[in-house]
Parts: C-alpha cells; structure tokens; sequence
C-alpha cells in the first residue's frame, strides 16, 4: 500500500512517498514544490533515479499535488505507473476543537480545525484551506489527518488538567493537550526496539523550530511540555512557550495594542528570536559565542526550561531508562546537549563527553556506567502518519 504523506505550509508542499506493502516501510521518493502562487514554482522530487526539478505555474495546493503525481507517475523516471497507486494522503494535524486520533477529513474535521484556527495560527489555517483545495479537485485520493494530539490522549486526568473551573475543562477543552505526537510516538517505539523492552521509563526531547519534552512509560505518554496549544511549553524559535497569562493585561495596558496583536507577537516575535532576535539555533549558539548577551540569555533559558521539564518528568516516571534527544536541534546540537544533562550525575545521567561531540545520526552518548542511557535518534514523523493512514483504511474495509 502506497501512501503519499503531505507537509504543508502556506506556500510549500513537501512529501514523502512510502511503500508500507514492503516490511522495510521504504520511502520510494520525496519532493517539495515551493513557492506556491508565485509566477513560477520550483517543483522538486528525487527518485532512485536522481533529482528532478520542474519549474511551473503553482497556484495552489491542488495543482501542487497534481504536479507531485505527475513527476511521480512520469514513464521514464517515476515510480508509479499511475496516480490510483497512492491511496490516500496522509497529514500530520495538529489540533481540532474536540477530536483527536486518527480520522477520515471531512467537513465535520475540517470545521472542527477552523474552530482552532487562533489555537494553532501557524498550522491550523494553512491546513484546512489545503484540505479542502484538494478534496474538492481530488475526490478520488482519501485525506487522512493524524492528529498531533492522539499519543498523549494516555496522558492521566490530574496530569492533563489546568485549575480552572469545570466547565471550562469539560465543556471547552482547556487541557493540556499536548502536541508533537507522531514524533514521541516514533521515539518511543524505536527506543523500545533498541533496548530490547517496551516497558522502559523514557524522556523523549524533541528540540527543533518547535521544542517538547515528553514522559513515556510503556510506549505510553504520561506528560508532555506542551499544553493547550503549540505555543506553549519550552521557549520555540518565535512561539512564546509558557506564559502566566496575567501578563497579558498589563502588555495590553501598556502597549496600547489589541488582543489579536498582542498574541500575535507572542506566536511569531517571541520565543528565542524575542529574546535576542535571531530565529535559528545555529545562528543565536554562533552568537552567544562571540559575546552577544542576549543570544547568550536566549541559549541559558533555554536550557534551563528544558532541564526544569527534565526534572519533572523524572519525578513523573520514577527516573528514565533513557533519555533521548531528537529534532533538528536534539540531533544536531552537541552544545544543547551537553548542558542539559550537565551535573545530573545524582540522578544517573552522564554524558560521554567525546560521543556527544562525534555524535551523528542515532547514536548513544550515554557514558559508560550511566544508569540512564541517552540517545539521539532521527525522528521519522512521517512515517508514523503513514502507518496511521494505512491502519485506518485497513480498519475501514
Ligand atoms: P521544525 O520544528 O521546523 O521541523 P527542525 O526539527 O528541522 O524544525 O529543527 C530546526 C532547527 O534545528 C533550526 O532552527 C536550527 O535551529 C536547528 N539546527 C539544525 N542543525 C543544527 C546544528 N547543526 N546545530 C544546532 N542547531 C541546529
């Protein structure tokens, strides 16, 4: 079974093409078109055969996709003999106004996300107005969304629950939630393969443009960093992270801007880049090395939040059997990596100092004698949503 797992953001489509009928789950090809409603669209794929690049007229995510499965069907070069081969697309959803899990797009979910659109700005709005381009001009392909939500839904009650009135909990969905679900979910069944067990006690780090920790017992999530949205949690690279929203008065009071202005600066102008300016990791760990102070605070709060998580969840789990760290920051960031687990020694937890610095792709950096492994693995989110697409059809035959 074929199936096509979309990314997607305002102006690109990115993708992958896995063949889950093969045990190895093989990606048969990946490609993006970027640019979407410029004059001009590069659409790019790479194949077994190489990459292939087409510049065209995109104006939007229906013509994108189409564009996709041509270059994927293409008689010389593509790996499908025809566009019915794919048989359904998949999407990593973030959030939708009660509803989780794994579901068949339709109406009800597409309006069930819209209702969400100023939980989730950055995902939500993109997303439907994609979804329903293409089930309006490609009714044949099934739209599957797997919600970033669905692993923590084994998060208990007291664990998930803000103190704020009942109705407010029961009736308008003010939980802690949870997101990033496809990726812990990857760790914690890959984690449970390398060590042999699926009961391990497991602290999966995901650190990248968006950052969580999360609290695995039994393949299962017990907590997770992020809470009512994706804003929230450890600091992002321009989402806030946790807020004391008694805050908010006050900045309305003294900037004298709106609601919606207000949070829209906490979603795109704050996190790290609020508080040194820059946006990528690389960039503000460059900076805080020649000197800049505030790349130097942005990097230190960071690490502080992140090991504060930590801390609570070895509490929540009793201690860990490892602790992992992924994402394009968890994977790459010997720098990161090395602070978080700085003096942790009382709890079992020692870096190996020469593994982390030579550390690529999944590796363990734990030193010898740690009582708690550490990790970093690659996250494969989309490969989790495939396999979420293919069981959901396969329960609906
Ligand atoms: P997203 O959450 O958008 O999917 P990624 O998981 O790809 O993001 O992570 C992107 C971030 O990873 C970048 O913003 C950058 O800060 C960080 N990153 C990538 N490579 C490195 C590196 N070699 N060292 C430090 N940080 C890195």
């Amino acid at each position: 079974m074929k199936i096509l797992v979309a990314n997607l953001g305002s102006t690109s489509f990115k993708y992958r093409l896995f063949d889950l009928a093969d045990p190895s789950e093989p990606v048969l090809a990946r490609g993006a078109v970027e640019r979407i409603g410029a004059a001009s669209s590069p659409c790019t794929v790479h194949l077994p055969s190489g990459p292939q690049i087409r510049e065209a007229a995109v104006p939007d995510h229906g013509v994108a996709v189409r564009m996709c499965l041509e270059q994927l069907t293409d008689p010389a070069t593509g790996v499908l003999k025809s566009a019915d081969e794919v048989a359904a697309i998949g999407f990593k959803a973030v959030h939708a106004k009660h509803l989780s899990g794994v579901v068949r797009v339709n109406s009800e979910v597409l309006e069930a996300m819209e209702a969400y659109a100023d939980v989730c700005p950055a995902h939500n709005p993109p997303y439907t107005k994609a979804m329903r381009l293409l089930a309006d001009k490609l009714p044949e392909i099934p739209l599957i969304a797997a919600f970033e939500t669905d692993f923590h839904q084994s998060i208990p009650e007291p664990a998930k629950r803000y103190a704020v009135p009942e109705e407010w909990a029961t009736k308008f969905g003010i939980k802690r939630h949870g997101f990033h679900g496809a990726s812990h979910r990857f760790i914690a069944t890959r984690m449970a393969q390398i060590l042999g067990r699926s009961d391990a006690r497991i602290i999966s780090c995901h650190l990248g443009g968006s950052s969580s920790l999360c609290a695995i017992s039994n393949g299962k999530s017990q907590g997770c960093s992020l809470g009512m949205s994706p804003q929230s949690g450890l600091p992002h690279n321009n989402r806030v992270g946790d807020l004391d929203v008694f805050a908010l008065p006050v900045v309305l009071r003294e900037t004298g801007q709106s609601l919606e202005q207000v949070l829209h600066t906490l979603a795109n102008k704050s996190g790290l880049e609020g508080i040194c300016g820059l946006n990528d990791l690389r960039d503000i760990e460059a900076a805080a090395g020649q000197g800049n102070a505030q790349a130097r605070l942005a990097l230190d709060l960071f690490i502080t939040d992140i090991r504060r998580y930590l801390g609570s969840f070895l509490v929540t789990l009793g201690g860990a059997d490892a602790i992992v760290f992924t994402g394009g920051i968890g994977e790459n960031s010997k720098v990161i990596r090395e602070a978080v687990c700085r003096d942790l020694g009382w709890f079992g937890i020692e870096l190996d100092p020469a593994k982390n610095l030579t550390a690529k792709a999944e590796s363990q950096l734990s030193a010898d004698g740690s009582r708690v492994q550490i990790w970093t693995v690659p996250t494969n989110e989309e490969l989790i949503v495939a396999r979420q697409t293919r069981d959901l059809l396969a329960a609906a035959v």
